[in-house]
């Protein structure tokens, strides 16, 4: 991906709009001006006035400014795509993984989670798997992965597995069950959150097995689960499809367990315990 080189510079206002000396230099700027736009160059486009003054002030070269110029434009693209991707990757929450407190977590390994923010794994389809107990950071560590992918350019999609049953279920009634399949074997990084919490019908169970089967080897999976994978014959009643559902996720896979106490109770707690401070002058928890 490129970077620009330069800073951004100045919006140009009415008074940088370079004052061309002759009828012929106005002519030319007009023309400049309606290329670029032609061109959809519209950064650009906006920012010649600017870029031609500082550039005259700065006694810049010709490559220098039509540099200036085109990092702007290119740093513009770049941003509209980035707010692409995050958009169409639905991530929940806004977490981020600078955000993640490892104090809190000490089970969560910090050298492999900062590995696995470079996204390398993302080129050898590895899949990630977040195992604890609820309120122990699996979808606040799944949502700081899946923004990093979309930050490093990989077409990203997040998605809850009962979300996931629920739309390949209506693609079925529907007819659209090929166009489904497709759209969730598209993305670089699928994240499929909560796996677990509530038991699949036979069918999703099934339409769970063939995203991840259509995935295996080309592109990765971040699933995450409050139940430990001896479990998972329960969860997708049928134990068959949960071992041959296993055995392509855990092929080339990392596995983080998470544990501990809910980081959501831990701020209740903390709160509570502020409150009757406040209150009370004692910090002890009530032996509910
Ligand atoms: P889970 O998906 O395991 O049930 P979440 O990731 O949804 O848990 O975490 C619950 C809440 O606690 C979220 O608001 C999350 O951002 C926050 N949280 C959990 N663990 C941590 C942590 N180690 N550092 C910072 N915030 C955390
Ligand atoms: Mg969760």
């Amino acid at each position: 991906m490129t970077t620009p080189t330069t800073s951004p510079i100045d919006t140009p206002t009415a008074s940088t709009v370079p004052t061309p000396s002759t009828p012929a230099q106005a002519r030319l700027y007009q023309q400049l001006r309606g290329h670029l736009a032609a061109l959809k160059l519209h950064t650009a486009a906006e920012a010649l006035p600017a870029v031609l003054d500082r550039a005259a002030a700065e006694k810049l070269s010709l490559t220098a400014t039509l540099e200036r110029l085109l990092a702007l434009e290119v740093e513009a693209t770049e941003a509209r795509r980035l707010a692409g991707r995050l958009r169409f990757a639905s991530l929940p929450t806004p977490a981020t993984l600078e955000e993640f407190d490892y104090d809190a977590q000490p089970a969560a390994d910090r050298v492999l989670i900062t590995e696995l923010a470079t996204c390398h794994y993302l080129e050898s389809a590895t899949n990630v798997l977040l195992i604890g107990p609820p309120g122990t950071g699996k979808t606040h560590l799944a949502v700081g992965l899946a923004r990093k992918a979309a930050e490093a350019g990989y077409r990203t999609y997040f998605t809850s597995a009962a979300d996931l049953a629920a739309r390949c279920h209506r693609a079925a009634i529907e007819g659209r069950w090929a166009y489904t399949m497709r759209f969730f074997a598209g993305p670089t990084l699928l994240v499929i959150d909560e796996l677990g919490y509530l038991p699949l019908p036979a069918e999703a169970a099934s339409a769970l097995f063939q995203v991840v089967a259509q995935r295996y080897t080309k592109t990765s999976i971040i699933l995450t689960t409050n139940r430990g994978v001896a479990a998972w014959g329960e969860i997708l009643g049928d134990t068959t499809v949960a071992a041959a559902m296993l055995d392509r996720l855990l092929h080339r896979s990392v596995v983080l367990n998470l544990d501990g106490d809910s980081y959501r109770l831990r701020e209740h707690h903390a709160r509570t315990d502020t409150l009757r401070r406040a209150t009370t002058g004692n910090t002890r928890r009530p032996l509910s």
